[in-house]
């Protein structure tokens, strides 16, 4: 089965002004200035059109592959997250939907320089790699109001500007559906939430909070420049006590050993996939490391295997 309900409900926007129907796919080849420009694109609508028709799109060959070893992908998730709309896809192929679910960023300011991270998603690389072109994402009533799920990813969303400069606060106080949508924040886990931020979180009834971290102790400090494994206990404990915070896991070639042991300290750990840089995904390392990987059983769980072989990343 290829179907994905992502085309027809969801778009992702970052920074340098792309836009992705998801995380996994590559961003779409038109240049738009609003999400809703993108959707309503001829481009998206082919996609759409593609997943009606039940053709296998080499676009998302990284679900399929993930799928193929037995991990669950994005598309997998995506359709279970949207059952209702499924059902009203089958009964009447030709129906479509407002954008429901929306993965954006303010801008990139962050207070840490990952080794996986870049200018687009981090300032403290920008100041590093030179300025990068910025496009703007401001949140209108429209677009919140039909949210079902909205993801904020940053840099660090806590710490950016925009976010006060674009009343992003009072658009979603007004508009948002906090009995109902799901809001999904990634923080580095850095700062614990405070003032406009913890009033607008502490009303969502349905929130998830990732905080971002690359391994335990000292590989985590290293391959996560600014981290600081005490604040981060520390931090994760306060958003344990309202939200439903679980960890996100970027698995890549520098932490591959830390995953048993990511396992051991924490409850909730999602192992997220790497799509860049290509020089850290586990899956280009030569055959002899894959097998010396392979054999120090008692640090590399059975998604590192996984993770061995498939080639997640974006070329
Ligand atoms: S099938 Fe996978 S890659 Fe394609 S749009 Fe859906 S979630 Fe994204």
């Amino acid at each position: 089965m290829s179907f994905c309900i992502a085309p027809f409900l969801k778009i992702n926007h970052d920074l340098t002004g792309n836009y992705r129907p998801c995380d996994f796919h590559d961003e779409f080849e038109g240049e738009y200035k609003t999400p809703e420009e993108c959707f309503r694109s001829p481009e998206m609508e082919l996609m759409r059109l593609d997943m009606i028709h039940g053709l296998i799109r080499d676009e998302c060959s990284n679900c399929h592959k993930l799928e193929d070893v037995g991990i669950k992908s994005r598309r997998q998730h995506f359709n279970e997250m949207y059952p209702d709309e499924i059902f009203e896809l089958k009964m009447n192929p030709r129906v479509r939907f407002p954008i429901k679910d929306l993965e954006m960023s303010f801008d990139n300011t962050c207070n840490f320089a990952c080794v996986t991270c870049s200018p687009t998603y981090s300032s403290q690389w920008e100041k590093e790699l030179g300025v990068i072109e910025k496009a703007t994402c401001d949140l209108n009533p429209e677009i919140v109001k039909n949210l079902k799920h909205l993801t904020l990813l940053g840099g660090e969303p806590m710490l950016s500007k925009r976010a006060y400069t674009q009343e992003f606060f009072k658009t979603m106080h007004e508009n948002f559906d906090f009995e109902n949508a799901l809001l999904v924040l990634y923080t580095n886990n850095s700062i614990q939430p405070k003032g406009h931020w913890y009033n607008l979180l502490k009303k969502v009834k349905n929130l998830i909070v990732f905080c971002s971290l690359d391994g335990v102790d000292e590989v985590g400090e290293y391959v996560r420049f600014g981290h600081n494994q005490e604040i981060f206990d520390y931090n994760y404990r306060i958003w344990k006590g309202f939200a439903d915070t679980r960890i996100a896991f970027t698995t890549h070639i520098m932490n591959i050993f830390q995953v048993n042991k990511m396992l051991e300290r924490y409850d909730e750990v999602d192992f997220q996939t790497l799509h860049s840089p290509k020089y850290l995904n586990p899956s280009i390392l030569p055959a002899h490391i894959k097998d010396m990987i392979l054999q120090h059983d008692d640090s590399v769980g059975s998604l590192a295997v996984c993770l061995l072989t498939i080639r997640t990343f974006r070329v």
